[in-house]
């Protein structure tokens, strides 16, 4: 069984990206990142180092906001509207759930389409959705990519299946795998037979947020699964959506913690370069 590790395909993805942002500098660009944090879950603390790391590896600035939870939505909104109109700003990124009260999909449109890094907004969702050749994806289902890349996986002619549909992972991911030439279908709470639909599949790629949802019964001989689960434990500990036990039978798997959440934090900071480059070249044309 190969153990699909994120590290390495995370190094891979930061010396790439380093590469970019030192062409970008000998143009006097700058790659920034600014992160909009309301209401500091906890939850967003490993992720923030994670993004840390990957800017420090790469020469990509990264820039906080921290506001309240009760922060008028008037006052995010107009944050959002002056960093996207901010030529020092590069990407942006709004840290979700926001707390109850804050209107996502609202606060997301106030983020520019080309700073979008992290495909929150409509329009990033309906490129992404219409097989255009989108600029950002969400970048957890981008880092799921990347990894099935990294590990040489041809998806052209596979046939597998996403459990989860929500607009962060399980659909972005549906519409990735399906630009890439896999059939996919799309499972969630209300799918009937859902045993039989992962067992038939080449590759299964688990985003539900229930731990050990995937079991060894529910998965073919050798098929490749990706556990984009990150669930907490009463104890403290990180659990994925599929059973430890899935290595059995499994041709390949992601651990938990250690890979696709190893990641997205590279993959969201290259999406940060890539924006950074758009907009050098925009300026060219038009300039
Ligand atoms: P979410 O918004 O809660 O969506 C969960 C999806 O799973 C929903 O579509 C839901 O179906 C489906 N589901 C729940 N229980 C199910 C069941 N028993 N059978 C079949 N489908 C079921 O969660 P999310 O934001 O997509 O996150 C999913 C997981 O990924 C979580 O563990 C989260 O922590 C993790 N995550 C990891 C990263 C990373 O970087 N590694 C990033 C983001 C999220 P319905 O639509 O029918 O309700």
């Amino acid at each position: 069984m190969i153990d699909l590790l994120g590290a390495p395909v995370a190094r891979s993805l930061n010396d790439a990206t380093r590469e970019r942002v030192a062409r970008l500098a000998l143009e006097g660009r700058e790659a920034k990142l600014f992160i909009v944090r309301v209401g500091g879950d906890e939850s967003d603390a490993a992720y923030l180092r994670g993004i840390s790391r990957a800017a420090e590896a790469t020469g990509v600035g990264v820039e906080l906001a921290e506001l309240e939870p009760n922060v008028p939505e008037g006052e995010l909104e107009g944050l959002l509207l002056d960093l996207s109109a901010d030529p020092g700003v590069s990407g942006i990124l709004l840290l979700r759930p926001l707390p109850a009260g804050l209107d996502e999909r609202r606060a997301a449109a106030c983020i520019a389409p080309g700073k979008d890094v992290d495909a929150m907004g409509d329009r990033s969702l309906a490129a992404l959705f219409a097989g255009e050749r989108a600029p950002f994806a969400p970048a957890t289902a981008k880092a799921v990519m990347e990894l099935l890349d990294y590990y040489g996986y041809a998806l052209r002619g596979r046939v597998g299946c996403v459990l989860g549909r929500s607009t962060v992972v399980g659909r972005p991911l549906q519409a990735l795998l399906t630009a890439a030439d896999a059939t996919v279908t799309l499972c969630h709470s209300k799918t009937s037979g859902i045993a039989e639909i992962c067992r038939r599949s080449e590759f299964v790629i688990a985003c539900v947020g229930v731990p050990g949802f995937l079991t060894p019964e529910m998965v073919g001989d050798g098929a490749w699964v990706v556990d984009v689960g990150v669930n907490v434990t009463p104890e403290g500990g990180l659990v994925g959506d599929v059973d430890p036990a899935v290595a059995e039978v499994a041709g390949a798997l992601t651990p938990v913690p250690g890979g696709v959440g190893a990641v997205t934090a590279a993959t969201l900071i290259s999406q940060v370069a890539r924006a950074a480059e758009r907009s050098m070249r925009e300026e060219g044309n038009h300039g």
